[in-house]
């Protein structure tokens, strides 16, 4: 079972402030971190950790943080052949955070907005073969373009996880096996305000209208929607959990779900990816708070059977 996936590479720098800075204030940090991420890492260690082979395609800089970014991948065990090496910066994102827990996030895409066709097409044999080709919005889209494209030609189903947000072009759609979107996301597409599942189900027909085969929307707390092309819809309220930190929820969803979704069985696809962001709530940091495949399948072992809902 192995999964690709195309995409960002970034490094979190994260400081605490007592205060947000007015423009020209110089201000004093407690403590800063570096955290590896960027959607397309967190969610090839998602489906890594959830029991899958990956192989991860995507850029980083020529700087310090190149490395750590390369073998924080390499490590766990995920293919980083495709991953290039840019003479530019690595994505950063600057994260402040104030005593309130409120943020502000400056994302320097570097390497990742350097990402090719190319590439693309050089990545072809780590591609080939997968179940599942996993794509997000932080890299160039003509980029995405010519995976979907490449997915078709050697017949790979297409995730797509557009964040952040943008209008996807209509003749993309029919190409998608599954789109997986959170609410933020399925507002800015469809125009729909999602905030409840029965607004979230509206979305989702908007989607498959569109021609999306099927459509997966995340509602935080109010757990998943997933609706099918033939008209089959689950919708799953999240696991009841102590959330701390919601932080890379929505990446350990995705990359879980894939795993998850090589059987055919649908609503335990959704169970067991509900179960891996549950437990990535609880636990503070993003990758650091990626469950592995034991600790989901113990979570649900030990879980109620869940109760899918009506809307
Ligand atoms: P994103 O991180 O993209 O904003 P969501 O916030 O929609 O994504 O969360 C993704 C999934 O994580 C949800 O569908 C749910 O299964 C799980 N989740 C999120 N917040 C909680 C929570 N407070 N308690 C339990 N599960 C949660």
């Amino acid at each position: 079972m192995r999964i690709a996936v195309i995409g960002s590479i970034n490094m979190d720098l994260v400081t605490r402030v007592d205060h947000f800075p007015q423009p020209g204030e110089t201000l004093r940090s407690e403590e800063t971190g570096y955290f590896p991420g960027g959607k397309g890492a967190n969610q090839a260690l998602a489906a890594h950790r959830a029991g899958a082979d990956v192989a991860m395609v995507g850029a980083v800089g020529a700087d310090s943080f190149a490395m750590v970014l390369r073998s924080t991948l390499q490590n766990e065990g995920i293919d980083i052949s495709g991953v290039a090496i840019r003479g530019t910066t690595s994505g950063l994102a600057f994260i402040t955070i104030d005593p309130v827990g409120q943020n502000t996030i400056i994302i320097n895409p570097g390497a990742n907005q350097l990402l090719t066709n190319s590439d693309v097409t050089a990545a072809r044999m780590v591609i080939e073969g997968a179940s599942w080709l996993l794509l997000q919005n932080e890299i160039p889209w003509s980029v995405n373009e010519s995976a979907i494209m490449l997915a078709q030609e050697l017949g790979i189903p297409v995730i797509l996880n557009p964040a952040p947000a943008f209008i996807i072009p209509e003749e993309i759609y029919p190409l998608l096996a599954l789109l997986v979107l959170n609410e933020t996301e399925a507002t800015a597409i469809t125009g729909i305000a999602v905030s409840t599942p029965a607004h979230a189900l509206s979305a989702a027909h908007n989607l498959i209208a569109r021609g999306a085969n099927e459509v997966l929307i995340t509602l935080g707390v109010q757990g998943a929607i997933h609706l099918c092309r033939s008209g089959e819809i689950f919708m799953l309220p999240a696991f009841p959990v102590n959330a701390v930190d919601t932080t890379a929820a929505g990446d350990t969803f995705i990359g879980a779900y894939a795993v998850s979704r090589l059987s055919d069985d649908h609503a335990a696809a959704l169970r067991f990816a509900s179960a891996a962001a549950a437990l990535c709530v609880t636990r503070p940091g993003a990758q650091v708070s990626i469950p592995k495949r034991e600790e989901i399948l113990d979570f649900l072992a030990h879980s109620p059977a869940s109760d899918f809902a009506d809307i």
